[in-house]
Order: C-alpha cells, then sequence, then structure tokens
C-alpha cells in the first residue's frame, strides 16, 4: 500500500515535500515546498483475465509478495499509455503462456485503503499452452468445485471469481466424473 510519508523529495525539484490542505474536505496533499508542485498519489490500475478453459478456470500461484504462494487469476500493472484490455492479454500470456481474446469486463474493483484498482475480463484462450511462467510457482485449471477459495491471493481475486460464476454458472457445462 502506498503511504504518503513514503515520498520526501519533490520529483520535479528535488525539494522537500510536506502534507498541505489544499482544499476544504479533501484529503492532505504532499506539496514541494522550493516550486509548490503538488505530488497527487493516484490509484494503480491491475488489468487481469478469468479464461475459461472447457469447464475450468486458469489460475496460478503467486512467486512474489505480496500473496506469496496464494492463488490468483493472471493479470497485473497496466503500464502507462498502454490499453488495459491489451494488458490483461500481454499479462496472461508472461504469466500463464497463454494467448487469450478479451471478452466482456467481469468487473472493476476497488476496497478502502488499498491502492490498486482490478479490471477483471473474461478471456478464450486462441493459443500458447498452458505454464507456470512470469512470477508464477504454477498454473493450473480448476473446475468451479475445486477453486481454493481459502487460498486466493486477493479481496479482487476472490470477488470477481464470483461474479464470473454467479453470472456464467448457467453457461457452465456439467463437471465431467473424477477419472480414477
Ligand atoms: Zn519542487
Amino acid at each position: 500500500m502506498q503511504r504518503a510519508q513514503t515520498y520526501r523529495y519533490c520529483p520535479q525539484c528535488g525539494g522537500p515535500l510536506a502534507l498541505a490542505s489544499l482544499k476544504p474536505g479533501e484529503p492532505p496533499r504532499l506539496r514541494c515546498g522550493a516550486c509548490h508542485f503538488v505530488l497527487y498519489l493516484d490509484p494503480k490500475i491491475a488489468a487481469c483475465t478469468i479464461i475459461r478453459v472447457e469447464n475450468r478456470i486458469v489460475l496460478l500461484r503467486r512467486a512474489i509478495p505480496p500473496a506469496y504462494g496464494r492463488w490468483v487469476i493472471p493479470g497485473g500493472f497496466v503500464d502507462v499509455g498502454e490499453a488495459v484490455p491489451h494488458a490483461a492479454a500481454r499479462e496472461a500470456w508472461e504469466e500463464v503462456r497463454l494467448r487469450v481474446a478479451i471478452g466482456p469486463l467481469v468487473g472493476v474493483y476497488s476496497y478502502p485503503q488499498v491502492t490498486t484498482v482490478v479490471v477483471v475480463y473474461a478471456a478464450e484462450v486462441i493459443g500458447g499452452r498452458l505454464q507456470a511462467a512470469d512470477e508464477a510457482l504454477d498454473a493450473r485449471l480448476f473446475a468451479p468445485a475445486e477453486i481454493p477459495w481459502q487460498d486466493l491471493a486477493f479481496s479482487s481475486t476472490r470477488d470477481a471469481l464470483q461474479d464470473y460464476l454467479r453470472v456464467d454458472a448457467a453457461a457452465l457445462p456439467p463437471l465431467r466424473p473424477a477419472t480414477p
């Protein structure tokens, strides 16, 4: 989580930043004492995909903090100037080596005190082969009944999967019997 205190110097001139009340009713802002530049702390945008392969969903185990070792849908931060759906498809390739076509928006997820806004799309595989790649310990397909709800990385992971399954449940084909 970003905290205002972590930034001490002005990115424009190197002068000292200090919290200042600029408008009533708004939080204090970091302002440079030398050039008066105001550093606004904006949210970061993450773009993610729920990739369905037949009746299962792609999850990967995170190989980096935060939430090291927990399961998450493929996704990552949008680069400045990059279209959000493009970032979602790029991350799917980087993390699980699947080429995907981006489908409908599942939802946009944000929470108090959390500095990342998560945009989640449904996606379909158009190429590649599932494997754990960048920042992933493992990558697997999960039937809805197998999703490790207690071991998911983030609130947004849980909420997006719930929203996706709620809307899509009627369309999901019945599960295949487990093979012995
Ligand atoms: Zn300055």
